[in-house]
């Protein structure tokens, strides 16, 4: 059992001081277990530690990468099977691909039915997962008035986040 995370910020600055990210993923991981038991799947080894490695950062990992690691940590690391686990964790509507960056982002709301749309960081490359069925549903109706079935399941916005807005220091405005 792990009782102290605060010393765990040393290794690399990212989502600094917004939030502890260890409660991202041990309820990310918990979310998993539940979901996994309720759909009579079985979250194995490999698919959950895939969960773990892309839940590693809120920057979207590619399969690629996930192969590299998995590898590096003795996992039969053939594209087929990293393939198979990243399948298995969307199909489980744990994770999310981020199309425009043709890589995988752990879902923070795997429990509930959810359209999400992404925010991207132009500058850090973390992403943000806001649920809004409304626009949506705004989209969808709005395309279907020139007849156009909507098919894309996210939405994919790019921009600053609050840390990198943040105003430099010394910089002038
Ligand atoms: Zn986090
Ligand atoms: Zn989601
Ligand atoms: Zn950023």
């Amino acid at each position: 059992m792990k009782k102290n995370t605060s010393d765990n910020h040393d290794h690399h600055g990212e989502q600094s001081v917004s939030h502890n990210h260890n409660d991202c993923i041990d309820s990310a991981l918990a979310t998993a277990e539940i979901l996994c038991v309720e759909q009579g799947q079985r979250l194995t080894k490999v698919r959950r530690r895939a969960l773990e490695l892309i839940w590693e950062s809120h920057r979207p990992l590619g399969a690629y990468q996930l192969l590299a690691k998995l590898a590096e940590e003795g996992f039969n690391s053939a594209p087929p099977t990293v393939y198979r686990a990243l399948d298995f964790l969307l199909n489980a509507g744990l994770i999310h691909k981020v199309e425009s960056m043709n890589a995988y982002l752990g879902c923070s709301h795997a429990d509930k039915d959810h359209q999400g749309y992404f925010l991207i960081c132009d500058d850090c490359h973390n992403v943000m997962e806001s649920d809004y069925q409304d626009i949506h549903s705004a989209l969808i109706a709005k395309a279907a008035q020139q007849g156009f079935e909507l098919r894309a399941k996210t939405i994919e916005l790019t921009g600053l986040c609050a840390d990198c807005k943040m105003p430099s220091e010394g910089g002038r405005t």
